[in-house]
């Protein structure tokens, strides 16, 4: 549907005729099945060589997706997956799918626009309002955005420290998107070396066409598809994925609890601060209710004018400025006696650790 396009710095053209893109891919893939030798074992996955990470864009779609993800699934590999924001939006179902299917998804903001040709606020809307969607899809919001085009300048880089997410480009450009075969596609993924990333789309059956002979030539040079680190922007193992890594350098987390609540009801809230980044941080808050159940909490905190929060989850915002007062999203989501919740939030500023006082009020 849209082109994610441009490798940095080269003027080629943006987007292949849709005929040309047709003839390249028939001749691609006669060519591919006369010349990719498949390896001769299908041995256990040897990861010596390291880690390489395969990226699709601009899904998901409901015309290819489903048939991406069932070939990596039957192939063995994870990927991660730059979704559009609106595209999320009008298809959670395959979102949950990419998720269900063991994919990491990163933002690739909402629209799908040259975001440096925007102001600093039009950029904030693509990026936040996509970390919104999918977080509410999800549960949880990326750590990862890839610019459309591979367009990047200083505002957009400070949006994305803002909103704690780790720009991602390319090292190999698969030019799938430009009308390669699946045979030039092949080619282009062999270059991958360990860490490295190579661009490809959700949306061309070239590619997916690619994936099987893509798998075998990583597997011939013990390379093993991974996971994108949110600290180092570089591929590395899957199981790095199981927890979230923390944004290099990471702070030691610090915990500060509230102060006891007064009688036997009432809660008390803890943050802990778990990324931070230049000009930005994230933390946790986990509300636990006392002795009773409570049907609602708020917790407030202070800390330095100018600092505020610019992504918040599992909870909703109130009060600004130096007082921060955060309560439970819905009214009638009580908790139980002794029962805790979390949210989060990033931040702009410095990862000052304020102390939150917990109310039931
Ligand atoms: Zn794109």
């Amino acid at each position: 549907m849209i082109d994610s396009a441009v490798s940095t710095g080269s003027g080629r053209s943006r987007r292949a005729p849709l005929r040309k893109a047709l003839v390249m891919s028939a001749i691609g893939i006669v060519g591919a099945a006369l010349t990719v030798a498949l390896p001769s074992t299908a041995a256990a996955a040897d990861c010596s060589a390291g880690y390489v990470g395969l990226t699709f864009d601009d899904g998901p779609n409901p015309s290819n997706t489903t048939t991406l993800l069932n070939t990596l699934k039957a192939n063995g590999v994870r990927a991660t997956m730059f979704n559009i924001g609106q595209n999320a939006r009008n298809n959670p179902s395959l979102v949950r799918a990419q998720v269900d299917a063991g994919m990491w998804i990163g933002n690739h903001s909402w629209t799908h626009p040259h975001l440096t040709q925007m102001s600093g606020s039009q950029i904030q809307s693509e990026l936040q309002q996509t970390q919104q969607a999918i977080q509410q899809i999800t549960g949880s919001a990326p750590r990862l955005f890839r610019p459309p085009y591979g367009e990047t300048n200083t505002t957009l880089k400070s949006i994305e420290q803002q909103l704690g997410l780790r720009e991602i480009i390319w090292d190999v450009d698969s030019q799938d998107w430009n009308g390669a075969s699946t045979a030039q596609i092949v080619q282009a993924a062999s270059r991958l070396q360990n860490g490295q990333i190579i661009l490809m789309h959700d949306q061309y059956a070239t590619t997916v066409a690619a994936i099987p002979q893509i798998v075998a030539n990583l597997r011939s040079r013990n390379l093993c598809p991974g996971m994108i680190s949110p600290s180092t922007g570089r591929a590395v193992a899957p199981d790095g994925g199981t927890t979230p890594p923390p944004i290099s350098p990471s702070p030691t987390p610090t915990t500060t609890p509230s102060p006891p609540p007064s009688g036997q009801g009432g809660c008390t809230a803890t943050i802990q601060t778990v990324n931070s980044w230049p000009g930005g941080f994230q933390s946790n808050v986990t509300v636990k209710a006392g002795s009773s159940a409570i049907s609602r909490w708020t917790v407030t905190w202070s800390w330095p004018s100018g600092q505020s929060i610019t992504q918040l989850w599992g909870g909703a915002l109130s009060g600004s400025g130096s007082s921060v007062t955060v309560r439970n999203a819905t009214y009638n989501g009580s908790l139980g006696a002794g029962a805790s919740t979390t949210f989060g939030f990033t931040a702009n500023g410095t990862a000052a650790t304020p102390t939150p006082s917990c109310g039931t009020a």
